[in-house]
């Protein structure tokens, strides 16, 4: 019998709470980190890491693939827990069923999707809770547009409820997605998340450069909310949903946080969104002045079909609703004044970085679920899906130094723990490199990592990431996929 399960060696170790950065090993047993320092002992599988920096595995708050090919992406980008909070899942206990029935190779979980609960509440349709669930149900659109009626309303907040009471992580508010919704509705869920000392996670109501119902009304309203029931209110993709008055919505963000407010932000390190073609604010006559971009801007993820026009997009929503779209509306790579703009979200202070990870998609429209690895060839879904933390750590960190990798490394694991272990105390034990900690580790090569995702290659791994443990498992190991693991568990609110 070894003492210690796993021993790594040598490598730089950091850990973004203590800001412990030195040389020394860590001993892994039970999936626990047990011991950190200078360590004699041999264990029963010893992993080299001199030259590299071994800290805490990213935790993503927004994963939408939850699968094993998105897992496998994204444990090459340093993830070990990837989180679906922005949308979430209804009903929650069944998907953490089928989720330890499917096997999941990095640590998962999920927030009560309340637009599931509007779905069925307002309209007679089966959905899956999935993305491309949502998107297939705006084909009986008036979740989307209408203010729920009270009893709608009631069993709307009932079925969330639920989800809470099933160990969800806070509730899920893709608000964009029903813009009809009304305040009272969304009041009621903010004071029963408030209620239960839960987070939620928004996607605006609105997504526009101009007056009415601008992002800046969008913010104003969830910062309102925040006020007024007491709920903390996390904005997600503060990046795109912001469009081009990043600068002033973080202006407002910080004037709320000075006051006491429990509003935080995210963001992903690209200038280009996804979502589903049936979005309601693509079909939006004034789309073109509310984005500041034509309609060239969408762009199909499967065909990589732009639109033309408004009629031709009209027709496609008809068509093939939960089809997944890119959104192009910052030219980061050409414009310096977009560049900045991404950075305000990017290095807003004690914002996350969050991936908003896409599921992956075949050229016939289908969701890759399978285990071929690498992916199919002609897997496409968005380069956040493979490239968000690696990007962010390459780019702002290693390249242009604009923040420290000790503060990096926190915006991508201590910070989205920390957002969470109030109402899931298994968080605390995530987002650190500490004794007593999970051992979710990622071991990288800092002046090797880097994203190799790109519009024209989605598909193409991370690289750097040499080791990556979840639970004490190997997922990676000397820069392979270990094929088998499985060691993903699932993160859920202790129910009574
Ligand atoms: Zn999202």
């Amino acid at each position: 019998m070894w003492m210690f399960d796993l021993m790594i060696r040598g490598g730089r170790v950091i850990d973004p709470e203590t800001a412990f950065d030195a040389i020394a090993d860590v001993a892994v047993k039970d999936g626990t980190i047990v011991a950190i320092g200078a360590l004699p002992e041999p264990a029963g599988r010893t992993v080299d890491a001199d030259g590299l920096v071994v800290t805490a595995g990213f935790v993503d708050l927004h994963g939408h693939g939850q699968s094993i090919p998105a897992d496998r992406m994204q444990a090459f980008d340093g993830v070990t827990t990837s989180l679906e909070l922005e949308i979430g899942v209804l009903p929650v206990a069944r998907w953490y069923e089928e989720q330890a029935n499917a096997g999941r190779v990095l640590n998962y979980g999920a927030s009560a999707g309340w637009v599931f609960g509007r779905i069925a509440a307002m309209t007679s349709q089966q959905t899956q809770p999935t993305i491309e669930g949502m998107g297939l149900a705006m084909r009986d659109r008036r979740w989307v547009t209408d203010a729920a009626d009270p009893a709608e309303t009631a069993e709307i907040v009932e079925r969330v409820r639920t989800g809470l009471e099933q160990g969800a992580l806070g509730i899920g508010f893709p608000n964009a997605y029903a813009p009809g919704t009304g305040i009272k509705e969304l009041s009621e869920l903010c004071s029963l998340a408030a209620g239960f000392g839960t987070p939620t996670f928004t996607h605006i109501a609105f997504m526009s450069n101009v007056d009415p119902l601008s992002s800046i009304e969008g913010y104003t309203r969830l910062i309102g909310l925040a006020g007024s029931t007491g709920a903390h209110m996390h904005i997600c993709h503060f990046n795109s949903t912001s469009l081009l008055d990043v600068e002033r919505a973080a202006e407002l963000v910080r004037n709320a946080q000075a006051q006491g407010l429990k509003v935080t932000v995210e963001a992903y390190p690209y200038g280009t969104g996804s979502t589903v073609i049936s979005a309601d604010f693509f079909s939006d006559p004034a789309f073109p002045t509310r984005f500041g971009t034509d309609y060239g801007a969408i762009e199909v993820v499967a065909s990589r079909h732009r639109f033309r026009d408004r009629d031709e997009l009209l027709r496609a929503q008809q068509e093939n609703a939960g089809a997944l779209v890119l959104i192009h509306f910052l030219d980061v790579a050409a414009n310096d004044r977009h560049r900045n703009l991404l950075d305000v979200s990017v290095m807003f202070p004690g914002g996350i970085i969050a991936s908003d990870a896409m599921p992956w998609t075949l050229p016939n429209g289908s969701t890759y679920i399978g285990d071929a690895w690498p992916l199919p060839e002609d897997a496409v879904s968005h380069p956040r899906s493979s490239g968000t933390f690696t990007k962010f750590l390459k780019e702002w960190v290693r390249e242009r130094q604009a923040i420290s990798l000790l503060e990096g490394l926190a915006k991508c694991s201590l910070l989205p723990a920390r957002l969470l272990e109030g109402c899931t105390p298994a968080m605390r034990r995530k987002g650190r490199l500490q004794i007593g900690c999970d051992a979710d580790i990622v071991a990288f090569d800092f002046a090797a990592l880097t994203d190799r995702a790109d519009f024209t290659r989605m598909n193409a791994p991370s690289e750097g990431v040499r080791h990556l443990l979840v639970g004490g498992e190997a997922v990676i190991a000397d820069g392979d996929l270990v094929r088998n693991a499985r060691p993903g568990r699932p993160i859920r609110r202790p129910t009574p």
